[in-house]
C-alpha cells in the first residue's frame, strides 16, 4: 500500500545524506548543531501511552508485550479488527473467550474510527494467513486488555483511500481529511523537506533563520495586499506579498545570510496553484551574484530532495527568456518534451496562401508551427476546439496539416503547400507520418505565446488518449535568466512596470540604456521552473540608493515615500546583495504529484479563499469594529443577504 511503502522510504530517505554534503563552517558551534550521519529512526514513542507504533511491528517483535493507541480502521466477524496510527495498519484478533468478555465488549462495539488502547502480545499468524500486502502482515496482536480512548459518531466520509469525496467536503472536515494516507505523506514529506533545507542553510552553509513582521505596510507595485485596520484612525497595515523589502534590510544590517521559511499574503483572485497565504523559502545572501545564488539553490534542492524520487541532476540547465519565448511561448518552458516553437517565415516568403502573404508583409510578421508528433491520435473536434481557441482568445487563425501515410497532406492550404516548402517543412520541423502540424502566423509574441499554450493543450490531449509524452518520475528543473528589467503595463502599455520587483538590479552591461530605453533593459532576475511550474524566483538587487530612487520615482512612477526607508537604508553602507523565494507548497505539490496545492498544506483556503471549516472570512459585529473606526454597509441589510446569512452557503471549493 502506497502509505506505509512511502513512509517507510520517507523515513529511511531522512537518514540518509543526499549529494555532497559540504563542510560546516562554524567551527566548534556547528559541530554540536551537525546531526551525526548515523542518525535514527526517530523515536515514535517517547513521552506517550503506547510502547510500539501500529505500522512498526514485525517478526521481530514476536513475543513481545505492547501496547498500542490507534483508530479503528475496521472490523470482520467481530474476529478481527484492524488498528491505525499515523506509522500503519496491524491486524487485532478480538479475543473470544468469556473471560476476555469486556475486551470483545469494547473492541465489537466501538464504531469505526473510534480510539482505542490495546495492549497484548506479538504473535506470528497461523501458516498461510500472512498478508504479504500489508509491512505488519506476518504478525497479528493477541489481545488482553483494550479501552475506548474514544468513541466515533458516525463520519461525514469513510477514511479510505478508494472511497471518492467532493473536495468541498474534504475541506470542510479537514481534521478527518488529514487522516487520509495521502496527506499523511505529503504532510510529513513536506515536514522533512524543511528539516533537511535547514539543516543545508543553517548547519551547513552559515544561514540565520530569521522571523520578519506579518504586519507591515503597503508595498508599491506587484500584487495587491491584504489590509488590517488599526486602532488609529484611518490606518491601516498590510501584510507583506513576502519579506523582500525585510531580508534587504537585514543585508544592510550585516546579518550576511538570511533565510526564513516565510508565510506570505496575496490578495488575488484564485488560481488553481495559488493560496491567499502561503509558504515561500525566503534567502537572502550578501556579496554574492546570479551563480552564486543558483548554484546554493540545486545545493539545497539536491541535498533536501526525497530518496525515494530520482536523484536530482545539478547544475540545472539555463535559458534565457527570450528563448523561453520562442521556443516555448512562456517564461516557464516544460522541457519534459519536444514540441518547440519553429519559426517557418523563410519557407513561405514566395507563398500564394492570402493570410500568410499578409502577415509576412507586415513588418513584425511571422509564420510559426509546432510539430504534433503521433499527433493522429487528436480528433477532429479537438483541432476544432484548438482553432476556436485560437481565434477566441488570441484572434489568430491556425491551420492544421494532417500528414498521412505516404506523405499524403491533408489541411485546408495542403494544395497551395508548393513542393520546396513542404521539404522545407518536413526539414525545420522534423515531421514523420501521423504528425500533426499547427501552423499560424502573426506578431512574434502573439504566435508564440499561442503556440506556447496550443503545445501544452495538445500534450494534455494526447495524454488523455494515452500517448505517454511527460515521465511523471522525471524532474525537469530549468533557470530562466536574462529577463527584460520592465514591461510594458497591461492596463497602459505607454507605462513601464518591474517584470520581478523594483528592487531587481539591472543586467551590468545595459545600465546605459536605463537613461535612454529603459525597455530594452535586461535584468539579474532569474526564475527557476520545474516541470513548467515557476517554483522560485529572484534577483541581484539594486542596492545603490541613487539608482533606487531613479527606478522607482522616474521609470515606475512610483510613489517613493512608501519606501524612504528603504532608500535612506541604501545610503548607509548597503552591501551588494541578492537573493530567492521558492514557492513551497508548489514545489512540494509537483514532488508529490498532489492535484492542487490545497493537498500539500494542512488547512487549505478553498479555490474562493475561503475556509471551509471554520467559514472565514466572516462578518464581524458593528460593536467590535468601532475601534477601528470602520463602519461596513454590509450586504446583509438586503433582504437576500439577510437569508444568506441565516443560511449559510453550502461549501465550495
Ligand atoms: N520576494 C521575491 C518574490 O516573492 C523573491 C525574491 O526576489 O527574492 O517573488
Amino acid at each position: 500500500m502506497y502509505f506505509r511503502c512511502g513512509l517507510t522510504l520517507l523515513y529511511k530517505s531522512l537518514y540518509t545524506p543526499i549529494g555532497r554534503t559540504p563542510q560546516p563552517i562554524w567551527g566548534s558551534l556547528s559541530r554540536s548543531l551537525v546531526l551525526s550521519p548515523q542518525r535514527r529512526i526517530p523515536e515514535f514513542n517517547s513521552f506517550v501511552a503506547r510502547t510500539n507504533t501500529c505500522g512498526e511491528l514485525r517478526s521481530s517483535h514476536l513475543g513481545q508485550e505492547v501496547t498500542l493507541c490507534g483508530w479503528i480502521q475496521y472490523r470482520r466477524q467481530n474476529m478481527f479488527l484492524v488498528l491505525r496510527d499515523f506509522h500503519g495498519l496491524v491486524q487485532v484478533i478480538i479475543p473470544q473467550e468469556e473471560s476476555a468478555a469486556s475486551v470483545k465488549k469494547i473492541l465489537c462495539e466501538a464504531p469505526v474510527e473510534s480510539v482505542v488502547q490495546v495492549s497484548g502480545t506479538v504473535i506470528s499468524r497461523p501458516p498461510g494467513q500472512e498478508n504479504p500486502k500489508m509491512p505488519t502482515g506476518e504478525i497479528e496482536i493477541e489481545v488482553k486488555a483494550a479501552e475506548l480512548l474514544n468513541s466515533c459518531k458516525k463520519l461525514p466520509f469513510e477514511i479510505k483511500d478508494f472511497v471518492k469525496k467532493t473536495e468541498a467536503l474534504r475541506l470542510r472536515y479537514r481534521y478527518l481529511d488529514l487522516r487520509s494516507s495521502q496527506m499523511q505523506y505529503n504532510l510529513r514529506l513536506r515536514s522533512q523537506m524543511v528539516m533537511k533545507m535547514r539543516e543545508y542553510l543553517c548547519n551547513l552553509h552559515g544561514f540565520v533563520d530569521i522571523e520578519t513582521p506579518t504586519l507591515f505596510k503597503k508595498t508599491p507595485g506587484g500584487a495587491k495586499e491584504f489590509v488590517v485596520p488599526s486602532r488609529e484612525p484611518g490606518k491601516f497595515y498590510s501584510l507583506p506579498q513576502s519579506p523582500q523589502q525585510f531580508k534587504q534590510l537585514l543585508m544592510v544590517g550585516g546579518l550576511d545570510r538570511y533565510f526564513q521559511v516565510a508565510r506570505c499574503y496575496r490578495d488575488e483572485g484564485s488560481r488553481p496553484d495559488r493560496q491567499p497565504e502561503f509558504t515561500q523559502i525566503d534567502i537572502e545572501m550578501s556579496f554574492v551574484d546570479q551563480t552564486g545564488i543558483q548554484s546554493l539553490i540545486e545545493g539545497l534542492l539536491q541535498y533536501s530532495w526525497p530518496k525515494d524520487k530520482d536523484p536530482v541532476v545539478v547544475p540545472f540547465p539555463s535559458m534565457t527568456f527570450a528563448e523561453a519565448l520562442s521556443t516555448y511561448g512562456t517564461d516557464k518552458p516544460d522541457t519534459r518534451f519536444g514540441m518547440k516553437i519553429v519559426d517557418i517565415s523563410d519557407v513561405f516568403r514566395n507563398t500564394k496562401i492570402g493570410f500568410l502573404q499578409d502577415v509576412l508583409n507586415k513588418p513584425q510578421g511571422t509564420i510559426k508551427a509546432i510539430c504534433i508528433p503521433e499527433g493522429a491520435y487528436l480528433q477532429r473536434k479537438d483541432i476544432e476546439t484548438i482553432r476556436k481557441f485560437a481565434t477566441e482568445q488570441f484572434n489568430q487563425e491556425v491551420l492544421p496539416v494532417f500528414l498521412k501515410a505516404n506523405r499524403n497532406w491533408n489541411s485546408p492550404v495542403a494544395k497551395s503547400i508548393m513542393e520546396e516548402q513542404r521539404l522545407g517543412l518536413i526539414r525545420l520541423l522534423e515531421i514523420q507520418e501521423e504528425d500533426v502540424v499547427l501552423l499560424t502566423a502573426g506578431e512574434h509574441k502573439e504566435t508564440c505565446s499561442l503556440l506556447g499554450k496550443l503545445r501544452l493543450e495538445c500534450a494534455d490531449l494526447l495524454e488523455a488518449r494515452g500517448v505517454v509524452l511527460r515521465d511523471p518520475a522525471l524532474f525537469s528543473f530549468l533557470w530562466v535568466v536574462d529577463f527584460p528589467l520592465f514591461l510594458p503595463k497591461e492596463e497602459n502599455p505607454g507605462e513601464l512596470e518591474s517584470a520581478h520587483h523594483p528592487f531587481t538590479a539591472p543586467h551590468p552591461s545595459d545600465i546605459h540604456l536605463l537613461y535612454t530605453e529603459p525597455e530594452k533593459v535586461r535584468s539579474q532576475h532569474y526564475d527557476l521552473v520545474l516541470n513548467g511550474s515557476e517554483i522560485g524566483g529572484g534577483s541581484i538587487r539594486i542596492h545603490n540608493a541613487e539608482l533606487q530612487h531613479y527606478v522607482l520615482a522616474t521609470l515606475l512612477k512610483e510613489d517613493v515615500k512608501l519606501l524612504s526607508h528603504l532608500l535612506q537604508a541604501l545610503d548607509y553602507g548597503a552591501p551588494p546583495h541578492g537573493g530567492i523565494a521558492l514557492g513551497l507548497d508548489r514545489l512540494i505539490c509537483l514532488i508529490t504529484g498532489a492535484a492542487s496545492i490545497r493537498d500539500v498544506i494542512a488547512f487549505p483556503k478553498s479555490f474562493q479563499g475561503h475556509d471551509l471549516m471554520s467559514n472565514v472570512p466572516d462578518y464581524i459585529p458593528p460593536e467590535e469594529l468601532k475601534p477601528y473606526h470602520i463602519q461596513v454597509s454590509r450586504p446583509a441589510d438586503s433582504e437576500a443577504e439577510k437569508s444568506l446569512l441565516n443560511h449559510p452557503p453550502h461549501p465550495e471549493t
